[in-house]
């Protein structure tokens, strides 16, 4: 599977491919505040190393887990940003549903100050002795929230930001950056809700 589209398993046991489409969503995905916690998957700072190394971030480089450096600070550092995420980004979306357990703001002095505080460091590449590209190791914490700040800020700082999107599927609250070319993305994934639909619109013309 490509880095960052993530396996899902949602509360009714359906597993699906679910692409966020840049890397500070993919970041929601990784846990939340409650209820969304018992989706946590940065337990621990080796969790987050590890969770990183399947992230956008490795799309087109991979890493490893132990390329990443991420300490009990840092870990705390990226719930913090995870967490304005979760409470800004519905409110960047057109339409979107309540989000169950997150009071939605709008972007606060405050989120905007983490935000903007976050940019300075972003993860970097070097030449090997063959002349190949790497990473140059370890990559920091800060890097990584260095890199997600900026695409935050590129998106919600341009038009870009109408890509922003929820899933339409009922119950389903995911949300995505739209990468695709006309922008008409709808669903997590056609596994998930975009097959929910069409079994739903075909049972629907059937017992008319
Ligand atoms: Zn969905």
């Amino acid at each position: 599977m490509k880095p960052g589209a993530r396996r899902l398993r949602t509360r009714d046991g359906v597993t699906h491919t679910f692409d966020p489409g840049s890397f500070a969503l993919e970041l929601i995905l990784s846990g939340g505040p409650p209820p969304w916690d018992r989706y946590e998957q940065l337990n621990t700072p080796d969790d987050a190393a590890a969770w990183l190394a399947e992230s956008y971030l490795a799309a087109d480089l991979p890493f490893t887990a132990e390329d990443v450096r991420v300490t009990k600070a840092d870990l705390a550092r990226l719930k913090d940003f995870r967490e304005l995420l979760w409470h800004v980004v519905p409110g960047l979306i057109a339409d979107a549903k309540d989000v169950p357990g997150i009071a939605v703001r709008r972007l606060s002095p405050a989120d905007r100050g983490l935000l903007n505080a976050s940019v300075g460091e972003t993860p970097h590449r070097e030449l090997d002795e063959q002349g190949a590209i790497r990473w140059r190791t370890p990559i920091t914490t800060r890097q990584v929230l260095g890199a997600a700040a900026e695409d935050l800020i590129e998106i919600i700082g341009s038009d870009r930001v109408s890509r922003l999107r929820m899933c339409q599927g009922d119950n389903c609250a995911l949300m995505f950056y739209d990468t695709s070319r006309p922008g008409n993305r709808r669903w997590c994934s056609m596994q998930r809700c975009g097959n929910r639909h069409k079994v739903g619109n075909y049972r629907t013309r059937h017992t008319d």
